[in-house]
């Protein structure tokens, strides 16, 4: 009898902008109206924004019955309460949001962010409805010592601990010394560490689950790398920084294969 191997799980393409603290409410809304109508009509890959807190009421009413999605870049894990400057997973809910990133670098690093504290942030998401996309990664100091295994092996049962594996996330590999550096890693150097998150989460929540699981690439994405990161097999999309903040830019990362 002829064996047939399992057929390849299709996953598909998931690309989101993080405009970090960028943009006034108008700016939000020109920019979140130029997306629409550059990239509405694509249905086979999976389009998110994410614009500071001021501008996400604006930006849900530009995007309003379109392709495209919009998530928070933080969220808080109790529904509300005396939590001066956060914002709740279940308030994003109620903005029509269907993502939020959790544990991005710049969280962690410039406030502190523990994976303990990112993986409240990762079941208060899921608890309101929305899936998380919750960023790992290591510094150079870190990978110049060898030590970017180590590292991501702690951040995926640190910050997924308890993760029930029915759930849906998303995970966005970034490394720290690509973000916002203008050095990509290579698409080998990218496979590479993404393949390990990948075995790593079969490790801990099977391997059905690990192959359904979308891996983002985040770090100095821009029109003219996009392509070639998205062909590495464990590469399912972007997070992308800076080059989200500008339509043509961010349509073209959007766009790699077209
Ligand atoms: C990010 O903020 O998640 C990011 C990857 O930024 P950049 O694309 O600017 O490196």
């Amino acid at each position: 009898m002829l064996l047939k191997s399992p057929p390849t799980p299709m996953r598909k393409p998931f690309i989101a902008g993080n405009w970090k603290m960028y943009k006034t409410i108008a700016d939000a809304r020109a920019l979140a109206h130029g997306l629409r109508s550059k990239l509405d009509a694509l249905s086979d890959r999976d389009v998110v924004v994410c614009p500071p807190f001021t501008a996400l009421a604006a930006v849900a009413q530009e995007l309003q019955g379109s392709s495209l999605r919009w998530g928070g870049q933080n969220a808080h894990w109790e529904r509300e309460g005396a939590f001066t400057g956060d914002i709740s997973a279940h308030m994003l809910a109620d903005l029509g949001c269907t993502y939020a990133i959790v544990g991005h670098s710049e969280r962690r690093q410039v406030f502190g962010e523990t994976d303990a504290m990112i993986n409240k942030r990762m079941h208060g998401t899921l608890a309101a409805g929305l899936t998380p996309i919750v960023c790992i990664g290591e510094t150079l100091a870190e990978r110049e010592a060898g030590k970017t295994y180590a590292v991501l092996e702690r951040q995926i049962k640190e910050s997924l601990a308890g993760l029930n594996p029915a759930s849906t996330v998303v995970v966005a590999y970034e490394p720290v010394w690509a973000i916002g550096t203008g050095q990509t890693a290579t698409p080998d150097q990218a496979q590479e560490a993404h393949a390990f998150v990948r075995k790593q989460y079969a490790g801990a929540y099977g391997p059905p689950a690990a192959q359904a699981l979308r891996i983002l690439y985040g770090g100095s994405v821009k029109p003219d790398n996009s392509k070639f990161l998205m062909e590495q097999p464990d590469i399912d999309g972007a997070l992308v920084g800076g080059a989200s903040l500008d339509v043509e830019s961010f349509s073209k990362i959007v766009r790699y294969n077209l």
